[in-house]
């Protein structure tokens, strides 16, 4: 007997194992590539895997294995350095297999099918003679004949089931009788002609220093910050380099956060690359995405914009990678595949040798530690690069001062100021809804979502109650549930509840506002966005959506109404994000030449950090917060791993942690040091109760080194099938 040849095949499923087959019969194991797709029966189902491996023995008996049932590509579909990318992901990660290898593939391959390339199918009439007679009995074939007479250019699928539903089958006879032919057109690829050269800019002095700086590297690895604050034009050396980069027959992928993905940025990386941009983010449907991913591996898309799955995308000739807004958290993904982006694009661009870009006004603390360490190169751009500066920020008192509905006296009157002169104004609020909170007055009950420890926002054009974690709504109650008083108090403000004051205190301005219940339909936000740009609204009220990006010339004032909780969170990188977010709102404001003004509400003036970074800048700020850092041994200066136990009883996941636990204590390393198991900070969520253990290493390879070999120890625990749990390696949220 032969020695068994077996395939070794991930599966999309999350599990660590990868699993052993058979070739098909008759079919020698040499005819299989690694990489390439097969369908494979597991247990019941068919499912697609990928061939990661041979292997010339087997750890079962041959009789125990099955054969593949199917081959689907001829050649890998991942080539090998975009696998082994993946495979350096699953283990740093520590991810199944399965699951970070399909997260890479469009959907459409991920289902088993090939993505044929967009051909624009036309029908066209194409004999006119005896139609009607031959068609006297056939109504259908009728009507769609003398639709294709009045459009001698003809039709396609999309425009003749928008006129005739149900087309097909009197479609198909009509082609059987030559009436009718069909004409394949390829896809026209739209590049904008039009001004290529009319708005290239003259880079400034700083502008310029960053650009020959990286462009004399573009032939190996090289990771720059790009440190400049918002409106110094940082866009602009990003287009720049990508010229050189196109011109050496190279593609170029600029990494975008999630909603920092404008028609404005698109047409301007368009005209002024005169290349078409190809697009990969959540908001495409399938074959879209689908289509993204052919053109790259053929290299028909030399530029691809994304949100963060866009790094797994099949580069052949991949020369410059450009990550936005680096400090952004969308790069995180947060579920199945726990990965960032920016940190795997910075480990491919090593792997091609081609350099990568962070842009930022306000580098994340990893990065800059980067800087610190000499592993990554600080570019500065500290001006700004129309003649327009820095808006001043100012702290407004809240403890002292009137206010009503979370809105100061002294905010109300600087936004009549700039109502009066046609300007525009932004106020920052992160909550949506109406109020947060609602209390009964008599006895004090508080409304709270039964399946999370989390109030119920009121939602007060809908009069419902709604919890933003699990989803649930209900009806505001009649009476209180516990005291039957109809006496209700709306605590807090939301951005709702900041609308409707506004539309009191200013009638007769135009107000619009943007959170994620105002352009919850497809294309909303594009829509609010662009009507901003051209003057419809004088007030915009928004939360995080509107930090990011976006440049509004005409805003001079923007207020940020509410932020202190950053300055009292249990999570260590609160004060990061609250200093990110309060550069990257300001930096809104004065983006024209007009001098812009920020005034931020507080109830907390004296807090020391919020002073430094108001006083002496971002940078200064992050010196001091970095030094807090370090005498914590938090990250960046440690390493940091969480495991996570989910189940509908808080005992179970706890015992099954302190499980985990004395498998991690066995051997126990120096430098790293574990808590836990502790309750998550929402110990329910949507009914499920969730512990954590925290880990924190000295070096990163203490854990690193141990870390597969845990993997294995933990999914062999009785408890691991009863709780559902899983690793964050470079967790960012504490939650
Ligand atoms: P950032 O990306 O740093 O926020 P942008 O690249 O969007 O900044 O530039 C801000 C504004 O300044 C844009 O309107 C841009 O057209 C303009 N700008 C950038 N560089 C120059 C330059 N060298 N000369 C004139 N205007 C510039
Ligand atoms: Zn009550
Ligand atoms: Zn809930």
């Amino acid at each position: 007997m032969n020695s068994p040849s077996v395939l070794i095949v991930a599966l999309p499923i999350p599990l660590y194992q990868r699993f052993e087959y058979l070739p098909e019969k008759d079919v020698g194991i040499q005819h299989y590539k690694i990489g390439t797709r097969v369908r494979v029966q597991f247990g019941a189902r068919k499912l697609i895997g990928l061939i990661v491996d041979k292997a010339t023995t087997s750890s079962l008996p041959v009789k125990k294995l099955k054969h593949i049932s199917e081959s689907l590509d001829d050649e890998p579909i991942f080539d090998t350095n975009l696998l082994s990318l993946l495979f350096w992901a699953a283990d740093y990660y520590q991810q199944p297999i399965g699951e970070v290898l399909f997260t890479a593939l469009p959907a459409v391959l991920r289902k088993g099918k090939l993505i044929t390339p967009a051909t624009n199918t036309l029908y066209k009439l194409c004999s006119d003679q005896n139609l009607d007679k031959e068609l006297s009995r056939a109504p259908k074939q009728r009507i769609i004949a003398e639709l294709l007479r009045t459009q001698p250019q003809g039709l396609n699928a999309d425009e003749l089931s928008e006129i005739i539903p149900g087309w097909h089958s009197a479609m198909n006879a009509l082609l059987n009788k030559n009436f009718v032919e069909k004409i394949h057109q390829e896809h026209a690829t739209k590049i904008i002609t039009s001004n290529i050269t009319t708005d290239e800019l003259q880079l400034n002095t700083e502008q310029q220093q960053a650009y020959l700086t990286l462009s004399t590297k573009l032939d190996h690895f090289n990771c720059c910050l790009l440190d400049g604050i918002t409106g110094s034009g940082k866009t602009e050396v990003y287009l720049a380099l990508a010229k050189d980069v196109l011109k050496n027959g190279k593609q170029v992928l600029f990494l975008v956060p999630e909603i920092g993905l404008t028609p404005q940025l698109l047409q301007r990386i368009e005209t002024r690359l005169a290349e078409k941009v190809h697009l990969m983010h959540s908001g495409l449907n399938d074959s879209q995405r689908a289509q993204t991913w052919l053109a790259t591996k053929t290299k028909q898309a030399n530029i691809i914009v994304g949100t963060r799955s866009a790094i797994f995308l099949p580069f052949p000739n991949l020369g410059l990678i450009v990550i936005d807004e680096e400090h952004d958290l969308s790069f995180k993904q947060h579920e199945g595949f726990l990965y960032n982006a920016r940190d795997i694009a910075v480990y491919r661009a090593n792997q091609l040798k081609i350099p990568i870009l962070l842009g930022t006004a306000t580098p994340s603390f990893e990065t800059q530690h980067n800087v610190n360490n000499q592993r990554y190169q600080r570019l500065m751009l500290s001006k700004r690069a129309k003649d327009s500066s820095i808006p001043d920020v100012k702290l407004v008192d809240m403890r002292s001062k009137a206010s009503s509905d979370g809105l100061s006296n002294e905010l109300i009157q600087a936004m009549q100021t700039e109502l009066e002169k046609k300007n525009q104004i932004l106020l920052f609020l992160n909550r949506r809804g109406y109020a947060p909170t609602i209390l009964c007055q008599e006895c004090a009950w508080i409304a709270e979502c039964s399946r999370c420890d989390a109030r119920m926002t009121f939602y007060k054009n809908r009069n419902i109650l709604k919890c933003h974690h699990c989803l649930k709504e209900e009806k505001v109650p009649a009476a209180c549930p516990t005291c039957n008083s109809d006496k209700f108090l709306w605590l807090g403000e939301g951005t709702q509840r900041i609308e409707t004051k506004l539309k009191e205190i200013f009638t007769g301005i135009e107000i619009t506002r943007i959170d994620r219940d105002s352009t919850r339909k497809k294309d909303a936000l594009e829509e609010k966005l662009q009507e901003i740009h051209a003057g419809k609204y004088q007030i915009i009220i928004g939360t995080q959506m509107l930090s990011k990006g976006h440049d509004f010339p005409n805003v001079t004032l923007v207020g940020i109404l509410n932020v202190d909780h950053g300055l009292f969170s249990t999570d260590f990188r609160a004060t990061e994000r609250l200093a990110q977010l309060l550069i990257q709102v300001s930096g809104r404001a004065g983006r024209s030449t007009k001098k812009g003004k920020v005034l931020l509400q507080t109830y907390l003036p004296e807090h020391p950090l919020l002073n430094l970074l108001l006083a002496k800048g971002y940078s200064a700020f992050s010196k001091e917060a970095l030094k807090i850092r370090e005498e914590c041994a938090f990250p960046p200066y440690t390493f940091m791993l969480l495991i996570r136990a989910r189940a509908n009883n808080m005992g179970l996941t706890q015992s099954f942690l302190q499980n985990v636990k004395s498998i991690l204590t066995k051997n126990t390393l120096q430098g790293i040091t574990i808590y836990g198991p502790i309750p998550a900070l929402m110990e329910r969520k949507a009914g499920m109760y969730q512990s954590q253990l925290i880990i924190f290493a000295k070096h990163r390879k203490s854990i690193q080194q141990n870390l597969s070999e845990w993997t294995v120890a933990i999914t062999a625990l009785p408890l691991a099938k009863r709780v559902r749990w899983d690793i964050e390696v470079d967790p960012l949220e504490m939650n």
